[in-house]
């Protein structure tokens, strides 16, 4: 069980010294984790340290490949309310 991180990654390095596992790692793109190192913190801490800071909606996915903050859930802005007002701005 490991969670992975994707392209929406924007290398803040928040995450990196807190993985309790150092299974964060940079590449040529955006930060990895090294599947085979993670242990999602089990042990170590109550929640995935990685995804408790990343500042960065669907960044970090599970190991069902689900986000761990999914849209809306750091900003409080739901994808709905966001599409509504894309809409109307661009409908100026
Ligand atoms: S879930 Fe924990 S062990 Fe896995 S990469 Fe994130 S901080 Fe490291
Ligand atoms: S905290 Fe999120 S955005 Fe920042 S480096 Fe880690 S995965 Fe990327």
């Amino acid at each position: 069980m490991a969670l992975s991180i994707v392209e929406s990654c924007v290398n803040c390095w928040a995450c990196v010294d807190l993985c309790p596992s150092e299974a964060i790692y940079a590449t040529s793109t955006h930060f990895k984790i090294a599947p085979n190192k993670c242990t999602e913190c089990e042990g170590d801490y109550a929640n995935p340290q990685c995804a408790s800071i990343c500042p960065i909606e669907e960044a970090i996915l599970d190991s069902l490949g689900r986000a761990m903050n999914p849209a809306g859930s750091l900003t409080g802005i739901s994808p709905e309310k966001l599409e509504a007002a894309m809409q109307e701005i661009q409908a100026r």
